[in-house]
């Protein structure tokens, strides 16, 4: 039946259904190396004025196709970004790489599916898509995205799972995918392109900030950060926000961050001081003026003292 529906659309034989799910929130694609680019959303969280365009995505055009990374927040964002991909290729679009499953990483992907393309995710992202939470988030976003997200959109499983970091070659070019998770989420990969330098990291690095942590597995999260030490990236494309032409500091900040509450937090657990007095106690100078420290500062350094709290109790 849609079939046909869509059979009819095409011939013009019915109205166009989805006229007034245009995207009018502008969106550029901006050259980061000789093959990358990618899209900047727009600050804060999905909402009609944003139409949803809140978070980044990349694409990669090699001699043999084009490599996306993330489908943005809805279809016809996916539409929009397509189109801006075709103002510079006439490629296919061989390939999706899925960040991680969160609602505005991967909702247009049915786009590049219609293209051709093979989506791509890790492993522990099987099965994200048939949750009562995923369903749950699905309601929600039809509520507050409608038109742009609605009956029409559908939330599609990755064609292939990557087990681990995996390398891969494409019309020239070298990528290299590097599983980052647990960090944001259990699935989190980020991609290098070799020949640029550059990295798409998705939602795990935090730009010139304090980051949520909240009760996240920061011994894990510190890790991955010193996997993407260790690829030496020229810039970095942050899931949310401004590229970085300085991403050695940025992710060694984050990193020492994480490493700092830890420490800090950790030794208070272990020798049962109560948490307001350990915050109290502890020597922020080198994190109070950076942005979100009052939102955010407090309320990891609390869920990570819970969580080392409870580490401490199972070892
Ligand atoms: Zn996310």
């Amino acid at each position: 039946m849609i079939r046909l529906l869509f059979t009819l659309l095409l011939l013009g034989l019915l109205p166009a259904a989805h006229a007034d799910n245009d995207i009018t929130v502008p969106m550029k694609a901006v050259r980061l190396g000789a093959h990358s680019y990618f899209v900047q959303g727009q600050p804060g969280a999905a909402s009609s004025e944003n139409q949803g365009f809140m978070s980044n995505a990349g694409f990669v055009v090699t001699r043999d196709g084009v490599v996306v990374f993330d489908a943005l927040a809805s279809p016809p964002l996916a539409e929009k970004l397509l189109g801006l991909i075709r103002t510079i290729t006439r490629q296919p679009i061989k390939r999706v790489i899925v960040s991680h499953y969160h609602a505005d990483h991967f909702y247009g992907l049915q786009v590049f599916k219609a293209q051709g393309a093979e989506i791509w995710a890790h492993r522990a992202a099987e099965g994200a898509t048939r949750t009562e939470e995923a369903a749950q988030r699905l309601a929600q976003r039809k509520e507050a995205l409608f038109p742009w997200v609605d009956d029409n959109t559908h939330l599609l499983e990755a064609d292939h799972f990557v087990d681990g970091d995996t390398d891969f070659e494409m019309g020239g070019l070298h990528f290299a995918l590097r599983h980052v998770g647990p960090a944001h989420t259990r699935e989190d990969l980020a991609m290098l392109v070799r020949e640029d330098g550059v990295l798409y990291a998705g939602d795990v690095v935090f730009r010139g900030r304090v980051p949520f942590v909240g009760d996240a597995d920061s011994r894990a999260w510190i890790a991955a950060l010193d996997k993407l030490i260790a690829v030496h990236p020229k810039v970095l494309v942050p899931g949310h926000g401004a590229p970085s032409r300085t991403p050695q500091a940025d992710l060694v900040f984050t990193r020492d961050y994480l490493r700092y509450l830890r420490t800090r937090m950790g030794e208070a657990a272990r020798n049962l001081v109560p948490f307001d007095e350990a915050y109290e106690k502890t020597d922020w100078s080198k994190y109070r003026a950076m942005p979100a420290f009052n939102e955010a500062n407090r309320v990891n350094a609390y869920n990570q003292y819970l969580r080392l709290e409870a580490e401490g109790i199972s070892e």
